[in-house]
């Protein structure tokens, strides 16, 4: 055997972990010269991806090279803080987004899920939003719990109810979580770590405050892994510094793209290339009359189409 396929499992900046096709992990370096068309990143290779191995028989001392890398499924990424345009890719082939979110401890706002929502649209990762601490609320955090999930869900997010305390709804999550690549995402503090240590008994992770402490320096932003789930063939990316996917640039009128509910009524404006904003015979203005399109999800529709010229990379987001 010359030549074998795998899946990037670690980057540690200095050499790659591959579980490959044949069940051994080997360590693998990249060929100077590899590159992904179209991407302007620092880093070629990271872990979800797919990769063609080229094998040194073994006893000879010498690496084993990641030869190619197979087309990606999707990749999520961070943008340089300065303008220079260049990213740092963070992970790839994600099969499943977990937003976490708290209506109280601290409260989510449902203009960043919906930012949020929408950058995970735009770079096609799956996401389903997960309330945690529901031990917390009151009647009322209930009430208006009940309502954002049918909100979410009526637009087709699927949404999980949990209580990393209690236990609650834990055993759904986790069966979503089965034989996938998931990443979980969320402001500090809504209970990341808390939930997958209930997830996954005794993993040991850097996400969560202590590595957002080490977060600038240099090793820590390279290395990144996949914890492979006690259960099932699955695996969850632990990356340091993910709050959310970098904005992606793009024209005033395909944001309203990764509003599904927004985007399905676009056929019914009078102009196809409708804002939504202030042209007259706008469905989507019509049906935020009726009640059919949520007023905090217009809000936030709005406010990408507000800031997304002048500040093109938040960190929060
Ligand atoms: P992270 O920053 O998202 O990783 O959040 P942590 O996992 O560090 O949790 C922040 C705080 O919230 C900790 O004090 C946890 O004990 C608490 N916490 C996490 N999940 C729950 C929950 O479901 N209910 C309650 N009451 N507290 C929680
Ligand atoms: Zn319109």
């Amino acid at each position: 055997m010359q030549e074998v396929q795998g899946l990037v499992i670690r980057n540690t900046g200095s050499h790659y972990l591959v579980l490959c096709d044949d069940g051994v992990e080997r360590a693998c370096l990249a060929k100077g010269n590899l590159r992904l068309r179209g991407i302007r990143s620092t880093n070629p290779i990271v872990v979800g991806d797919r990769v063609e191995v080229k094998l040194t028989p073994e006893g000879g001392g010498e690496a084993h090279f990641i030869k190619e890398i197979l087309p990606r499924r999707n990749y999520i990424l961070r943008r340089a803080a300065n303008l220079s345009k260049q990213s740092h890719i963070l992970a790839a082939n994600i099969d499943a987004s977990f937003l976490v979110c708290t209506l109280v401890a601290p409260e989510t706002s449902t203009t960043f899920i919906d930012r949020f929502l929408a950058n995970a649209e735009a770079y096609r990762v799956p996401t389903q939003l997960v309330f945690n601490k529901t031990d917390l609320l009151n009647e009322e955090g209930q009430a208006y719990l009940a309502e954002l999930i049918a909100l979410y869900t009526g637009i087709g997010y699927t949404c999980h109810r949990v209580s990393a305390i209690t236990g609650e709804g834990l055993e759904t999550l986790s069966e979503q979580m089965q034989d996938k690549i998931t990443l979980f995402s969320g402001h500090s503090g809504v209970g990341k770590s808390t939930l997958i240590n209930a997830l996954i008994p005794g993993v040991d992770l850097r996400t969560g405050d202590i590595s957002q402490a080490h977060y600038t320096g240099m090793h820590t932003t390279t290395f990144s892994q996949m914890i492979p789930l006690p259960t099932s063939k699955g695996y969850l990316i632990d990356t340091p510094g993910i709050k959310g996917f970098g904005l992606l640039d793009m024209q005033d009128e395909e944001v309203s793209h990764y509003f599904p509910e927004i985007f399905a009524l676009q056929p019914q404006c009078r102009f196809g290339n409708c804002t939504h904003t202030h042209e007259p015979a706008c469905a989507v203005r019509e049906a935020l009359e009726d009640g059919r399109i949520a007023e905090s999800r217009y809000i936030s529709y709005l406010s990408i189409l507000e800031d997304k010229d002048e500040e093109k990379y938040r960190p929060e987001y």
